[in-house]
């Protein structure tokens, strides 16, 4: 290989390759298990950088990965022995409050994007942890708080700048038919994403988080009291459960410390005299209500501690249309039987916006599903491992009997099983995204398979 110095030369950013001081930080991602190891890492500054690094990737035959937030579960941001085209730097914010459109950098976090918008009282849906990267977010769907009354992120892509395999840059629209749809929560990697805009809403000063614990033995009941209530609940809430145990955590209310729960976590967006929040908070199992009125943002960060980067993370997802007794029952067994402190087992709900949303504007794979199951083994230990990714399968395969089919692919397991996902989607979908992707990518740059 022609050495990585003409590649420096040509970038405004820097170049990182293995020896070098830096390498083994900049290779890091959120999840801990992953060690992957590129031969180059090109950290971009501008959309420049990234048509020198594709150049590169391509005259020199080298896979490449994209690393937005550096979030993906099964490390999908790093390529082994290949070129990361990595835009960490690469986080700027603008808003256009006229046009309600935000325009955001390729690495931009939900907290950059948050901030910015909601200076002008916009914003635009995302997902519950403030420093998940919003490219990889928003490319593979993006479920959130308000993705019932805003739609899934990526329906709230109205353009984006591309970087495609021969180098050139284009803005895609919505114009673009056949591209916009498979970038908007498509499966496949198209070309590398340096800007998108946003589409904007109007929110409320204040919000009212959900953070209400119940006692884990009451799961099945809280569970089927969460299905009911958003059966025809207003739009303006969001809401999921799932098991978790509490520290004992002096900071934490007495009556959790060091306890199994199950929680009902949502932000509520319509007025204060909603009598939905009332239902919740102060329901008969309640044991604590930590949630409260605040700004957008700071709901949009109340759990972010939970998260470190470097603990380990191994995160499967099913889709179903209902939930009943039995599916209840197995959610309540493992949620009850979980392999580390850390683990949730969460149930989402979804509906409203995301369903409204044409399913020929939107390649996302799950858009009429009532629920997602989210499976998160989250551990400390690498002893854990084997014990932690068993009880994630177990989970899953209790559970894939009574499933729609297909995964969430922001929570996909390992990187094979998202490939093995990939393959296991519709034909008429699976050949669509195939022909968009030949189009904008006929070096098979950015999705070989
Ligand atoms: C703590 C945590 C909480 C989460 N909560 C939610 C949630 O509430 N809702 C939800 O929907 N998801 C959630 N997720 C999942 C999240 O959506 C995915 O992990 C997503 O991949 C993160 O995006 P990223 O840019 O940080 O990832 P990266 O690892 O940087 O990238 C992942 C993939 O996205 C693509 N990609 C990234 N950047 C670009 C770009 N600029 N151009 C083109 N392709 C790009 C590439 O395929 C890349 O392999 C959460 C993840 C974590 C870690």
């Amino acid at each position: 290989m022609k050495t990585t110095a003409s590649l420096d030369e040509a970038m405004t950013g820097r170049v990182f390759t293995p020896g070098d001081e830096d390498y083994d930080r900049v290779r890091r991602v959120w999840n801990g298990t992953i060690d992957i190891t590129p031969a180059v890492i090109a950290r971009c500054r501008d959309t420049e950088d990234v048509v020198r690094a594709v150049e590169f990737a391509l005259d020199h035959n080298l896979d490449v990965s994209i690393r937005g937030g550096g979030h993906n579960v099964a490390g999908t941001a790093l390529v082994e022995d290949g070129l990361v085209i990595d835009l960490t730097e690469m986080r700027e914010v603008e808003i256009d409050a006229d046009r309600r459109v935000a325009r955001v950098q390729g690495g931009a976090t939900l907290a950059d994007v948050d901030g910015a918008t909601f200076e002008y009282g916009l914003v635009t849906p995302s997902g519950f942890i403030s420093d998940t990267g919003i490219a990889g977010l928003a490319l593979k769907g993006g479920m959130g708080h308000t993705m019932r009354r805003f739609g899934l992120t990526c329906d709230n892509i109205v353009a984006v700048r591309l970087v495609t395999s021969d180098g050139e840059v284009r803005r895609v629209t919505e114009d673009d038919t056949d591209l916009m749809w498979a970038l908007r929560g498509g499966p496949l990697d198209l070309g590398v994403v340096t800007e998108f805009e946003f589409r904007l809403h109007p929110i409320e000063s204040e919000v009212r988080l959900i953070l209400s614990a119940f006692p884990a033995e009451e799961g099945v009941e809280m569970n089927r009291f969460l299905t009911e209530l958003m059966d025809d609940a207003p739009r303006e809430l969001g809401l999921v459960s799932f098991y978790a145990s509490f520290p004992d955590d002096d900071d934490l209310p007495r009556e959790i410390r060091d306890r199994e729960a199950i929680v009902l976590f949502g932000m509520y967006s319509g007025d204060r005299d909603g009598e939905v929040v009332a239902s919740i908070v102060e329901h008969p199992h309640s044991l604590a209500d930590m949630g409260g009125w605040m700004s957008y943002p700071e709901a949009q960060s109340v759990l972010d501690e939970e998260y470190p980067d470097g603990m380990r993370y191994y995160w499967k997802s099913l889709y179903l249309d209902d939930v009943d007794d039995e599916v209840l029952q197995i959610i309540d067994r493992y949620g009850r039987d979980r392999p580390s402190p850390e683990t949730t087992l969460d149930l989402w709900t979804m509906g409203g916006a995301v369903e409204d949303f044409g399913a020929d504007k939107s390649a996302f794979a799950g858009r009429n599903a009532s629920y997602m199951v989210a499976i998160e083994a989250n551990w400390v230990d690498a002893d854990d491992d084997e014990g932690c990714i068993r009880w994630a399968r177990e989970v899953f395969d209790a559970l894939r009997p009574y499933s729609r089919g297909g995964i969430y692919m922001n929570f996909p397991g390992s990187r094979e099983e998202r490939n093995d996902a990939i393959d296991q989607l519709d034909d008429p979908v699976l050949e669509r995204l195939r022909t968009v992707r030949d189009g904008i990518d006929p070096h098979r740059l950015f999705t070989p398979a």
